[in-house]
């Protein structure tokens, strides 16, 4: 069994107040497959140009991502984006996005891309996400992200590749701005009612929250001393979630599992903010994830019994 994600693969250059990196492998697809690659076997699809070398081909690989469905486009330029962040972490701004190859892009997935039971549709144009979709009908549990750029140029198609999955990932500011609600609850509501049944909240430094017909959940964030560069957080947040999930095949997830899930999926994210861009997940260990969602799970409960209140 095994896990597909489309999204961009990119070179990112970003500046954070801890320092700079002018160009580094990054991309969303990018981020969730080595995230989800300690969970099952991950399927990559997207284009990527002739400055797309073996360097960036060997990262994925020492993960054992399989690479059959990155498209090389002879003469194209992969796609790039610069961003820069100031002390919040949480406020990014985005300073320049060059599509490359995603300008003229069509999915075309293999048998093995289209075969894969999980699907996440990683941050990229809504109508390659739905198309994506469409090739994958089977799998059991698919989920999207999104981001403001699609929200504010193309809303009506966004919605409609909602419609289609089973879980939206967004960040809290940009499931308010898509459904034109403030209220996070009522969000998670109106978007339920569009079609997915989990709703998932990136709260960056404050952690995540999840909503599904069972109910509230929330994580926060894993305190750390050391933030670096956030970026890619969620990706790598949405790519220990389904990784997961991916992994316990026993059918549709519930509440409890989706739970389970966020506690990875907020380690991972926890370990690839604090170097830059992949530098901390290529050098990741699974004995680290294990241990860091040990402590996430104990400084999450509380225990003891209710006292007695005065009226
Ligand atoms: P995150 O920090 O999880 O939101 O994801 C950051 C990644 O998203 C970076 O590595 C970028 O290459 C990628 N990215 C930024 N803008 C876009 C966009 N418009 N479409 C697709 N990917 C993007």
């Amino acid at each position: 069994m095994s896990v597909t994600v489309v999204g961009s693969i990119a070179f990112d250059a970003v500046t954070t107040p801890f320092g700079s990196r002018e160009r580094m492998l990054g991309g969303s697809a990018v981020h969730f497959a080595l995230a989800a690659s300690f969970f099952d076997t991950v399927n990559v699809v997207g284009p990527v140009g002739d400055d797309f070398g073996e360097d960036e081909y060997a990262v994925l690989r020492t993960r054992e991502v399989n690479t059959d469905g990155v498209e090389h486009v002879r003469g194209g330029k992969t796609f790039f984006w610069r961003g820069e962040y100031g002390w919040d972490l949480n406020d990014r701004r985005t300073l320049d996005t060059q599509l490359g190859v995603f300008e003229n892009y069509v999915p075309k997935l293999s048998e093995t891309s289209r075969s894969a039971e999980v699907l996440f549709l990683a941050n990229i144009q809504p109508d390659l996400q739905r198309e994506v979709r469409a090739q994958c009908a089977d799998a059991r549990f698919a989920a999207l992200d999104s981001m403001n750029l699609w929200i504010e140029t193309t809303r009506e198609s966004l919605i409609e590749t909602i419609a289609g999955v089973d879980c939206l990932m967004l960040n809290d500011a940009e499931l308010r701005q898509l459904t034109r609600e403030p209220n996070l609850v009522r969000a998670a509501r109106q978007i339920r009612e569009w079609g997915p049944r989990v709703v998932v909240a990136k709260q960056g430094e404050y952690g995540a929250a999840m909503i599904t017909d069972e109910g509230f959940f929330a994580l926060p964030a894993f305190p750390l001393e050391t933030v670096v560069d956030p970026t890619g957080a969620g990706d790598c947040f949405a790519g220990g979630f389904m990784g997961y999930i991916a992994a316990h095949r026993d059918g549709d997830p519930d509440h409890d599992l989706l739970r389970r899930a966020m506690a990875y999926g907020t380690a991972l994210a926890s370990f690839n903010v604090e170097e830059f861009g992949v530098e901390r997940v290529t050098r990741l260990t699974t004995d680290e994830i294990v241990e860091r969602v040990a402590e996430l799970q104990q400084i999450t409960q509380f225990v003891g019994k209710p006292i007695a209140l005065r009226e």
